[in-house]
């Protein structure tokens, strides 16, 4: 199929659609005042021959021996109206004759035309119509009349410029009007096209790569700013995608490369012999391909987070008796490392949320606090409502987190440069994970450290998100 600007489809269409109603709207008109028009003239036409009649018939009964046709006024009649008029007796006399006169107007003296120059004119004159009426006196026909005039019925000179007039300004109206509308769609055009133009270009240089164009639109039209908006929103999340991507490169990259340098070196100090591959060695072996296969699963993991977009499955349950349960199964866990796990619920609420993902939020925290506190610590888990809102506070007291490492740790993969010299088998998605998680739940986390003193997670729900009208205590 061709293709065409939008500018000058819409023109096209503009203008053709201007042509055909104007086009439908001159013929009706036209044939409106037409048929109107013929009636009304009709109509006066008869009048006239009606008047006629009546000045004859007044003439004859004034005089029926020797009627005064000429004084009677009918001349001048006949000529103002533009009648033929002939008044013959019963032996086909001519009485009276308007001549040719009344036909010609007033540029020459049909008047004086005789009888044979009268014929040739009315067989000449195109549309001359010639109608004959009996010529009575006491209801005895004495003669007849014949009334000759131009055209269908006879139409006034008056009447005929009328009718041109109104053609005349059917068609300065159309003029115009075709003028306006193709300077209005010429504005229209302009208005949709240039915009969408933009936004081609626009969303043509993101194709390209340059993430960083953006429409910059001004318009009244709700479709073209929503348009506009969305293109800005698609290169927006494409840059924040490609800001990922490449973070989360390079930080697979890093992690990988550890482990792997740490076989290599293994592996070739073994070959050449100068290490026994002990138990130990091997051990060491073992737990680096351990984190590669952990690093692994945690890509899995990301795609899975990226996909997920948490579908959250709610129900009721109180949050007091959750936080105990969860504390309580983490209780012989954490006496291992000879750490207190303490609980302060004050919160004794029941919430509409999704009771696994929950449990995962709260896992994720202690499980860190578990892996970041030093032996013999203490873990303080609290709960409160306070200002609408429901609080939820992890606190230890380990080996806590650098200002530079803070404003990252929600982020893929990231982990503390601390964390990562111990080997705390962590792979920098359980916070991401968590966040995304008490995010779905209309919350927000917080996170507060300080080295080597602890860290503080401060997690907010506005108890409107997480109540529901059957769920309030
Ligand atoms: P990881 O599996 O490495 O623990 P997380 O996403 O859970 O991944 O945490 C990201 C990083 O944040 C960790 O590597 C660690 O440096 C830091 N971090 C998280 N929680 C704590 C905590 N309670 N104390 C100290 N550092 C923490």
């Amino acid at each position: 199929m061709k293709k065409t600007s939008l500018n000058r489809k819409l023109l096209i269409s503009f203008i053709s659609i201007i042509l055909i109603s104007l086009l439908i709207t001159g013929i009706t008109s036209t044939y409106m005042i037409d048929k109107k028009f013929n009636l009304y003239l009709l109509k006066e036409h008869e009048e006239k021959i009606d008047n006629i009649k009546t000045i004859i018939d007044s003439t004859i009964r004034k005089d029926p021996i020797t009627p005064d046709f000429e004084g009677s006024g009918l001349t001048s009649y006949a000529i103002s109206e533009g009648y033929v008029i002939e008044i013959f007796d019963l032996n086909n006399n001519l009485l009276y004759t308007t001549g040719m006169y009344p036909l010609m107007g007033h540029q020459s003296n049909g008047h004086m035309m005789g009888p044979m120059m009268g014929k040739m004119f009315k067989n000449m004159s195109e549309g001359y119509n010639e109608d004959t009426y009996p010529l009575d006196y006491k209801d005895e026909e004495i003669g007849r009349i014949t009334i000759g005039y131009l055209g269908a019925s006879n139409i006034s000179r008056e009447a005929m410029s009328f009718k041109l007039t109104l053609y005349q300004s059917i068609f300065i109206s159309s003029l115009i009007a075709v003028m306006v509308s193709v300077f209005i769609s010429i504005v229209i055009s302009r208005q949709l096209g240039i915009p969408i133009r933009k936004i081609t270009l626009a969303s043509r240089k993101i194709k390209e790569g340059d993430l960083s164009t953006r429409t910059d639109i001004k318009t009244n039209i709700d479709e073209i700013s929503e348009l506009s908006s969305s293109i800005n929103n698609l290169a927006n999340t494409l840059q924040q995608q490609e800001a990922l991507r490449n973070r989360l490169t390079s930080d697979m990259a890093h992690e990988i490369r550890t482990p792997l340098t740490t076989i290599k070196s293994h592996i070739e100090a073994f070959i050449d012999g100068i290490w026994e591959p002990t138990p130990e060695k091997l051990e060491d072996c073992y737990d680096e391909v351990a984190r590669l296969h952990s690093l692994v699963e945690n890509l899995d993991n990301i795609n899975k987070l990226e996909k997920m977009n948490y579908i959250l499955s709610k129900s009721i349950f109180r949050i007091d008796e959750e936080l105990k349960r969860i504390v309580n199964s983490l209780i012989p866990q954490f006496s291992k490392k000879n750490l207190k796990l303490s609980l302060n619920s004050k919160a004794a609420l029941e919430v509409f949320m999704d009771r696994d993902k929950f449990k995962q939020i709260m896992y994720n925290l202690l499980s860190n606090a578990f892996k970041y506190s030093l032996e013999n610590g203490i873990v303080n888990v609290k709960s409160y409502i306070e200002s609408n809102k429901l609080y939820i506070i992890v606190e230890d007291f380990g080996i806590g987190i650098s200002p530079k490492d803070l404003p990252h740790i929600f982020e893929h993969l990231y982990r503390g440069d601390s964390s990562r010299a111990r080997t705390t088998g962590g792979s920098g998605i359980g916070l991401t994970i968590t966040k995304t998680l008490i995010e779905a739940h209309d919350g927000n986390i917080r996170a507060e450290s300080e080295i080597n003193k602890g860290t503080t997670f401060t997690i907010r729900f506005p108890l409107e998100n997480i109540t529901s009208k059957k769920a309030s205590l």
